[in-house]
């Protein structure tokens, strides 16, 4: 398939090379299965936002990302400004921008600092390794961040955001940044599959009782105003992001990433 473009609104993504395509499966034992350019870096952009959804769960509880951020499909864009105005919720449901920037707002922390080392180390815990930012592309990003701007400010106006907003935003900015690779993704997945715990390092990241919250929340918003259709064909909760990668979760044996720069109109 070769239809669709590489996302251009972050500079930087325009010239990742369009031809990339990598695959990869991790069952709950841990096993990797793949084909592909599965060991090229990407960001993992949008695919970060349920793990972080995660963090506020099992820090907070699952009610805390009901009350704070919402947990209602927008059926808009994942850059809606339109449905922080519309809907009482404002920030609409942690999969689309608005709500991931006030997950890590949520964050509880006592500085940016701490507040960026617990989304890393929870990311990293899902992913059972360490990882970096692309530099590079949290700068192309930032420089370039005013629709995220105007979206953190808005939260805030509307006393939906619980942090300062452009530290909220540097965080989210950063986080969208993290280079993973797809096995990387896979085993995030395969972390979820796997009732919350990390098939290769054992690490508990969410408490099993809760998977089923998350996984809701990705069923129906993962892909934003095309959740619907996805899962219509597909039938397994998954999360985008613009920097080509994907991964779907199929509860107690398995997840499947795959990561290809082009992407629809949808930003999927
Ligand atoms: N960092 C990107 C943004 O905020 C993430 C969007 C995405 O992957 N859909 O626009």
């Amino acid at each position: 398939v070769r239809d669709g473009a590489n996302a251009d609104y972050i500079p930087i993504l325009a010239t990742v090379p369009s031809d990339l395509f990598g695959i990869a499966i991790v069952d709950r034992d841990g096993k990797v299965y793949s084909a592909g350019d599965v060991d090229y870096a990407f960001s993992i952009q949008s695919v970060s936002k349920p793990f972080t959804a995660a963090l506020i769960m099992a820090q907070q509880g699952p009610e805390a990302v009901r009350t704070k951020i919402g947990v209602e499909p927008t059926g808009l864009p994942f850059n809606s400004k339109v449905a922080i105005e519309i809907y009482e919720e404002r920030s609409g449901n942690p999969m689309v921008n608005a709500g991931a920037i006030a997950a890590v707002s949520l964050v509880e922390a006592e500085s940016e600092e701490e507040r960026w080392q617990l989304v890393l180390d929870n990311i990293e815990g899902f992913a059972g390794k360490s990882l970096s930012v692309l530099e590079e592309v949290y700068t192309s990003e930032y420089e370039t961040a005013w629709g995220n701007r105007a979206i953190a400010n808005l939260l805030y106006n509307y006393g939906r955001l619980y942090a300062d907003p452009e530290e909220s935003l540097r965080v989210y900015t950063r986080q969208c940044s993290i280079g993973i690779n797809t096995i990387d993704l896979a085993m995030m997945g395969a972390t979820l599959a796997n009732g919350g715990v990390n098939p290769r390092t054992g690490r508990a990241m969410l408490p099993p009782e809760h998977i089923p919250e998350l996984l809701a929340v990705m069923a129906t918003a993962g892909f934003y105003d095309e959740s619907g259709k996805w899962m219509y064909s597909a039938g397994l909760p998954s999360k985008t992001g613009v920097g080509g990668g994907i991964v779907s979760v199929v509860p107690g044996q398995f997840a499947i990433a795959a990561f290809s720069p082009r992407l629809n109109e949808a930003g999927n």
